[in-house]
């Protein structure tokens, strides 16, 4: 059993943020909020309906057209986005232990994402600075230009995994377009979304431009997809939810950037710094609790280094810290909710009969309560496998192993999922001629995930649709209209001029 660390100051009732206040449900509908170790209900938090997605539409819609925001100069909106990354750093600690609170992720994982909210801040701060766009000159004939232009109010919908975060990810493109925004973050993880409102106004950015609905996703979240004021939205989540908003948004023709559910393997050759990538191998699927889109959740191995793997990798598995998510020592902390930690669990049991438990299989020994699991590893995993198929989303993992290239391959790219993809080789040629075959939006080779925000972000097949990442979210949130303008004289046929 381990302490409930409780922080001071919790809040006991979470609001939406509209128009620049605090504000309940216009109808005053709520609902409760649990933290993932004790499993009560710590707070109860607004639930926003139709009436006040409305509500908050009508605030960023003024904003947009009457405010300041999408008239600056990108230097003025860059020091606005600046000051945002100072207020995140100075909050790191109080914001990263709200987050290991409402997720149950641990604590050294939680500063590192608020630590990265920052960054995304500086990042789109940069990047609008020194953005630029094409002019293009047919000589004695025309000029053409791209004025680049906010697409309006953004619709913004954020899963529950790393809160923050990904709501910073979605945030700071968004703002630095000259977008103002509606947020909708997920049911289970409401508490760190309501900092928001404090940092945007100490940092000076407008009323009106950002606002907050909390809610259920099939109200809140649906009210904000189908309203015909919202002209995009920007979501992460899990692949079936995404088809729902794809469906819905399809009535306003929106403009949609969809991130979503994955299942990535990593592939470790013989010839691999195989200290190096079973490291990699852990981290890859137990870092943020295995809660985590591009975790490396399907192991394959070359043959001729099965065996010594799977042991070892096994041996590490059952060593890993699961506990408390404050302390600082833990590793693997508590899965965001029961109903989660069930979906869980029951893919644990599926997995008894889907391969050769080598760790874990069920709660670590005195936890008896909370959501822990114990990091779980299954060898022998058929391709055809549930565990091998489906995104499980927690710390579980599945190792199968692979006689050829060619075998790796098909194993690699044999499920729905393409989002990332882990290859382990110290053969070069080998490395970049696999990886190109590979059906992933992102493949890192010997290293796990480590991104420069400058790269593409964004999954293939059913793990999303666009992408964003650097200027291409700056694509996302703006339109770029092509101006034309003729030189010298214009050559119209004369229609009607006959005599
Ligand atoms: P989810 O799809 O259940 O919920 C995500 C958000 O969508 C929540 O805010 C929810 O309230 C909202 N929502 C639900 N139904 C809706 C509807 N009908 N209309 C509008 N909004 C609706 O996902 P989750 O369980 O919160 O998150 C886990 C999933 O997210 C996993 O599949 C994971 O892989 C994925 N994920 C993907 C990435 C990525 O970048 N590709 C990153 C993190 C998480």
């Amino acid at each position: 059993m381990t302490g409930h660390f409780i922080p001071e100051g919790l809040p006991t009732h979470i609001q939406h943020y509209i128009d620049g206040s605090f504000v309940d449900s216009a109808g005053g509908e709520t609902f409760h909020v649990l933290d993932p170790v004790s499993n009560t209900n710590y707070a109860t938090a607004a639930a926003g309906q139709q009436a006040d997605i409305d509500l908050a539409v009508a605030a960023a819609s003024r904003a947009f057209t009457d405010g300041p925001w999408p008239q600056l100069k990108p230097r003025e909106r860059a020091r606005v986005l600046n000051k945002i990354a100072d207020a995140i750093e100075e909050r790191e600690p109080r914001l990263a232990e709200l987050e290991t609170f409402d997720t149950g992720l641990p604590i050294t994982q939680a500063r590192g994402q608020a630590r990265r909210a920052a960054e995304n801040f500086r990042f789109f701060a940069d990047l609008i600075v020194a953005q630029f766009d094409d002019a293009m000159k047919v000589p004695g004939a025309q000029i053409n230009y791209v004025n680049r232009k906010p697409v309006g109010v953004a619709g913004l919908i954020t899963p529950w995994n790393t809160p923050f975060m990904l709501e910073s990810w979605k945030l700071a493109p968004a703002l630095a377009s000259g977008c103002t925004v509606v947020l909708k973050p997920a049911e289970f993880t409401p508490l760190s979304a309501s900092l928001w409102a404090g940092i945007f106004q100490e940092a000076g950015l407008p009323r009106g431009v950002f606002n907050l609905v909390n809610g259920l996703g099939e109200d809140a979240g649906d009210a904000l997809v189908k309203h015909a004021g919202v002209p995009l939205i920007s979501f992460t989540g899990e692949t079936t939810t995404g088809q729902t908003i794809f469906g819905n948004a399809a009535v306003n023709l929106k403009g949609l950037s969809m991130e979503l559910g994955g299942k990535s393997p990593c592939v470790v050759f013989a010839d691999a710094d195989v200290d190096a990538a079973i490291d990699s191998a852990l981290f890859g699927v137990f870092s943020l609790n295995g809660e985590r889109c591009t975790a490396g959740s399907r192991i394959l191995i070359e043959r001729p280094l099965y065996a010594e793997f799977c042991e070892k990798y096994a041996a590490r598995a059952r060593n890993i810290v699961v506990g408390d998510p404050h302390d600082p020592r833990t590793e693997v902390g508590a899965l965001v909710h029961p109903e989660h930690y069930a979906k869980v669990m029951s893919y644990v049991e599926i997995g008894k009969s889907e391969g050769r438990l080598l760790a874990g299989g069920g709660r670590p020994d005195g936890l008896d309560t909370g959501n822990y699991v114990a990091p779980t590893v299954f060898a022998d995993v058929l391709p055809g496998a549930r565990i091998f198929q489906e995104e499980i989303f927690g710390p579980v993992v599945s190792i199968t192993p692979f006689e050829d290239d060619a075998e790796a391959l098909a194993l690699a790219n044999g499920v729905k999922y393409g989002l990332a993809a882990y290859v382990w080789t110290t053969d070069l040629k080998r490395a970049h001629t696999f990886a190109q075959d590979l059906e992933a939006g992102m493949v890192w080779l010997n290293s796990h995930n480590v991104r420069d925000l400058r790269s593409p972000f964004g999954g293939v097949k059913a793990s999303g649709l666009g992408h964003e990442g650097g200027f291409r979210s700056l694509d996302f949130y703006t339109n770029q209209q092509a101006i034309h303008i003729t030189l010298g004289d214009v050559d119209t046929p004369k229609f009607g001029a006959a005599p």
